[in-house]
């Protein structure tokens, strides 16, 4: 983990997987999330204390573990207030949430309740009832819905923190069908990302520093291309006839020329087509019908 300054009043801590926020005034100091877990927490934490600075407060971008898993360790150090957006707390507070949400709201098993999907309990407030804080700081929470439906941004100064909204050319090669909670939300995001002028500065989570625009939107329309394709792969092939879910991850991983082996990635594949199915429902292009017990998508 190192410390990457970005502007004046303006840090990210890098690690392999992750960039955090760090947000400085005098020697005080607020972070962007925390990382994946117990160690996470630790590491920012003595690499605050290294540099003199004392910790004020976490925001949380979203409710995922990969970004809040170092809070519980933080707060016990520090005792720092956390703040997300009103959705995204339920997930902070309340943990089992994600493989809750991932395993279609029943108990989930074992094998999802482990650190990459659930994270320690954190405490946390909706950042948006405490307008004194935002003004302290001179920050701006932008509304980044999609890839979960409360995700926010972070902005200070010129330079916006955008949480997971969209992946790096790298990871999107690798994970060809992007996580995400709301197809249309998250198209909406990236369009207004894409021309987000009055930034210098683009942070995404996973390895994505875009110091100019033109960089980030390349990026992003790679992402909002994929999403689009993704919906035409689905339409094209229920065209043909009625599928099963499962059916169209099949079709949809095949058109990205992807043989998914991993029951844990297959898992989160199935929520991103639930999603475009949700989608399509709601435009009334698709409905449900159940033959011999199974259901089907089938065009309207
Ligand atoms: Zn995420």
């Amino acid at each position: 983990m190192h410390l990457n300054q970005i502007t004046e009043k303006v840090f990210v801590i890098q690690s392999r997987t992750i960039n955090l926020g760090l947000i400085l005034q005098g020697k005080e100091c607020i972070l962007i999330d925390t990382g994946l877990d117990k160690t996470s927490g630790q590491m920012i934490y003595n690499l605050i204390s290294e540099k003199g600075l004392q910790l004020k407060a976490i925001i949380n971008t979203h409710g995922h573990a990969d970004h809040f898993g170092g809070n519980a360790r933080l707060v016990k150090l520090a005792n720092v207030p956390v703040y997300s957006s009103a959705w995204e707390v339920n997930f902070l507070k309340s943990p089992l949430l994600e493989p809750f949400s991932l395993f279609c709201g029943v108990n989930p098993p074992q094998i999802l309740q482990n650190k990459f999907y659930m994270a320690p309990c954190s405490p946390g407030e909706n950042i948006l009832s405490n307008k004194d804080f935002i003004n302290y700081w001179g920050i701006e929470v932008v509304p980044l819905p999609g890839h979960t439906l409360g995700m926010i941004g972070i902005r200070k100064d010129n330079v916006i923190f955008v949480g997971d909204a969209y992946l790096c050319k790298k990871i999107l090669d690798k994970h060809p069908v992007p996580f995400l909670a709301d197809v249309d939300a998250l198209i909406g995001t990236l369009a207004m990302l894409k021309d987000y002028q009055d930034c210098d500065y683009q942070i995404n989570s996973h390895q994505g520093i875009y110091s100019n625009l033109k960089d980030a939107r390349h990026v992003i329309e790679l992402n909002i291309q994929r999403l689009e394709e993704i919906y035409a792969v689905l339409k094209k092939t229920l065209d043909k006839s009625p599928k099963t879910t499962e059916e169209l991850v099949k079709a949809t991983l095949e058109y990205v020329n992807v043989e998914c082996i991993t029951y844990l990635v297959y898992q989160l594949i199935i929520v991103t087509i639930n999603a475009y199915l949700a989608s399509l429902l709601d435009k009334h292009m698709i409905q449900p019908i159940i033959k011999n017990n199974i259901l089907y998508w089938s065009r309207v």
